[in-house]
């Protein structure tokens, strides 16, 4: 089993799509406070990896361990009131509603009576609080993916999953994604992040697992994964 500063471990964890295995036996682990980045090419099962984390995908065989019991089973419901928070790779936002009008969404759903003071909370926490009345429509690419991560992080999980938050953003609005980033593990939030611009991924993470063909490839330092050949290869396409 697990030891303490586990919190999350996955034992021989299987996802299979018909005869296609996206995660092939996957024993996967990370510590509490760590800020671990996962890298791997296109179709290599980092997307698929957190979905089964979440709930969101049945695992086909293995297990999934947080902080200290069997998840596997469990509902995303129940992973979430437990402290597992994700944002998607696919937009979630509902482009009609306002910036808290998104965040009061999450909010609502573990909580109830007068949620003014969590959703201030959560906008001031992405930096998104004089936008709190703007329709999510009329956000910026940037602001819309800090909105993302501010109703993943509205309910304060202990593990925050983040599938490319600064795909198709600006130098600047990375800049700010990394600020944030680094900022919510300063404040203790352990963070898986997928990424594959790795020069964003050397501005976050200490240690960085590189997943190819549903399998962990490596795993090491930024500096590590960065120097090795085979890395390159597969991955930067060197
Ligand atoms: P990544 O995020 O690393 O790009 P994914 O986890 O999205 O990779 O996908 C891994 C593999 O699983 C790919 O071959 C993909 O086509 C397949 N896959 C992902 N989701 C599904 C699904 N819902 N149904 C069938 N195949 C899927
Ligand atoms: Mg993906």
């Amino acid at each position: 089993g697990p030891d303490t500063d586990t919190i999350l471990q996955t034992e021989r964890l299987t996802k299979r799509f018909g005869g296609l295995t996206a995660i092939d036996s996957v024993d996967f682990g990370i510590d509490e406070g760590e800020l671990r980045c996962l890298i791997g090419p296109n179709g290599a099962g980092k997307s698929t990896m957190l979905k089964l984390v979440t709930g969101r995908h049945e695992a086909t065989e293995g297990r999934i361990y947080y902080d200290g019991i069997d998840v596997t089973e469990l509902s995303s419901h129940e992973r979430v009131r437990r402290g597992i928070g994700i944002k998607f790779q696919a937009p979630s936002v509902f482009d009609s509603l306002s910036a808290a009008e998104n965040v009061r969404l999450p909010l609502q759903r573990t909580g109830d009576g007068d949620l003014s003071e969590p959703i201030a909370e959560a906008l001031d926490r992405v930096g998104l609080l004089d936008e709190r009345e703007t329709p999510a429509s009329d956000l910026s690419h940037g602001q819309q993916q800090r909105l993302e991560i501010g109703m993943a992080a509205a309910l304060s999980p202990s593990l925050l999953l983040l599938d490319e938050p600064v795909a198709g953003l600006s130098i600047e609005e990375r800049e700010e994604i990394a600020t944030l980033v680094t900022e919510l593990n300063e404040e203790g939030m352990t963070l898986i992040v997928i990424e594959h611009d790795i020069d964003f991924v050397d501005r976050i993470a200490d240690r960085v697992t590189v997943l190819n063909q549903g399998s962990i490839f490596r795993e090491g330092d930024i500096d590590e994964i960065r120097a090795d050949e085979e890395v390159r290869e597969i991955y930067l396409g060197e």
